[in-house]
């Protein structure tokens, strides 16, 4: 599509009728945003919407975006001609809250440029069947929707070769008449929907390496909930891929979405002490309950309200129903679980959708693959698990680590995400 200055087109004959002065436009690109379900939330519709812009301009920072503006249920974004806009589209398409994307050129009432415009899209070819779809929020606009289809349709028809379809078009031209104006588009990106992130409250989401967490963490955000991430090594036991591999999963989920924090925690001399003092069976349990331990004081100290992870039932031992339980009663805070009836195709092809696949499959040095018991317990109970823990006694070693966990500030733009040069 050829970029079209949005300036206010001169009527090529007079007008028939007087229509009222389009708005002085400065030289620029606009788009429609549409958000689904934050239209639907009534009373709370200015928080949802104040938020979803806010999000906006964080989004679009370096784009040379002009202005945010709320106009009849949906957000007009105006960018400079020499921005952007492949970069704009990409973006956008990634923030949620964003149900779909119109790239929009704007008129005047006088029908005389918009037939032109649509002539001049319509010799472009390239489709064999299109849909005219036209709306008229302003009543007092002279020509009737139902008319302005068929007049617009025939332009269209004859122009291009192509059949009308109002089925299934391969391409659909909008026309929405409103107040001053009028706007055309003919191209629909499509944004992941849900809810704007931050309007849902904190998480402390747990971050592993491996395919699940990610998803899970891209369903949170989904839901309206800004993230931080925690994740535990066993370094200097191990490598340091783990924490190589999650600061970049925690990058594309962060990327040009919000800010956020990234605890790296070394839970090394912690499993240590597992492995050499607690029954073979209990460790994995016995890790992450220490893990859920110092995720939520980390989450305390981060006014989070909930801790996210990717745990999925059934899936491996320590995910069976007891042993969710036996995890669940360790700390007072809620612990969310969004990929638990998931089956795991339909993770797998979500990671690829968001574009963690690739990072996730990397080999790494698993912290919970230290040192794996043959036969870990897979029905545990409470009783058994707080014994077991009051023997060994690891406050010493959870003051160790809490000591040493560092911070990295998310996003990092100059990291290249995978797959873009
Ligand atoms: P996989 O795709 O291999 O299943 P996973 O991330 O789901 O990866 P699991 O062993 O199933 O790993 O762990 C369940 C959940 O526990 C993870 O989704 C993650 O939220 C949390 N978790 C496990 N290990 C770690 C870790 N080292 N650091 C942070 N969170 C972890
Ligand atoms: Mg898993």
């Amino acid at each position: 599509m050829t970029d079209h200055p949005t300036e206010a087109p001169r009527p090529a004959t007079e007008p028939e009728h007087s229509p009222p002065k389009p708005p002085p436009l400065r030289r620029g690109r606009s788009y429609f945003v549409h958000y689904g379900e934050v239209g639907l939330k009534k009373g709370n519709r200015p928080y949802f919407e104040t938020r979803l812009v806010r999000n906006l301009h964080y989004t679009l920072r370096g784009l040379r975006v002009m202005g945010i503006h709320r106009i009849y249920g949906r957000l007009r974004i105006d960018q400079e001609l020499d921005g952007d806009r492949g970069e704009l589209l990409r973006r956008l398409s990634r923030v949620h809250g964003v149900s779909h994307v119109l790239p929009i050129e704007r008129f005047g009432w006088d029908l005389g440029p918009i037939e032109a415009r649509l002539a001049e899209w319509a010799g472009e070819g390239g489709f064999e069947s299109f849909a005219i779809r036209c709306r008229r929020i302003q009543k007092s606009y002279p020509h009737r929707s139902q008319d302005l289809m068929v007049r617009l349709g025939a332009i269209v028809g004859e122009r291009s070769g192509a059949r009308v379809d109002l089925r299934a078009p391969e391409v659909e031209f909008s026309v929405l008449i409103l107040n001053r104006e009028v706007i055309l588009s003919r191209e629909r990106i499509s944004g992941p929907g849900g809810l704007p992130t931050g309007t849902a409250g904190r998480v402390l989401h747990m971050l592993s390496g491996g395919i699940d967490s990610p998803v899970a963490a891209e369903r949170l955000l989904r839901r309206g909930c800004h993230l931080q991430f925690v994740h535990f090594h066993s370094s200097p036991f191990t490598d340091r891929s783990s924490i190589e591999k999650t600061t970049e999963l925690a990058n594309i989920l962060t990327r040009h979405r919000m800010r956020s924090k990234l605890h790296l925690v070394p839970l090394g001399l912690l499993q240590q002490r597992i492995v050499q003092d607690a029954p073979a069976r209990w460790r994995v349990m016995l890790y992450r309950r220490s893990m859920l331990r110092i995720a939520a004081r980390i989450a305390g100290w981060n006014q989070c309200k909930a801790l996210g992870s990717g745990e999925n039932l059934a899936q491996v031992a320590s995910q069976t129903l007891e042993n969710l339980a036996v995890l669940d009663e360790t700390v007072a805070l809620p612990l969310l679980r969004p990929l638990l009836s998931y089956d795991k195709e339909e993770i797998v092809e979500e990671a690829r959708r968001i574009g963690t696949y690739e990072v996730s499959t990397e080999p790494h040095a698993d912290c919970c693959g230290y040192l794996l018991p043959r036969r870990p317990v897979t029905d545990g109970t409470v009783e058994e698990v707080r014994e077991i823990e009051a023997a060994l006694d690891l406050s010493e070693e959870l003051e160790e680590v809490h000591s040493r966990t560092e911070v990295v500030t998310l996003p990092d733009l100059d990291r290249e995400p995978p797959g873009e040069e």
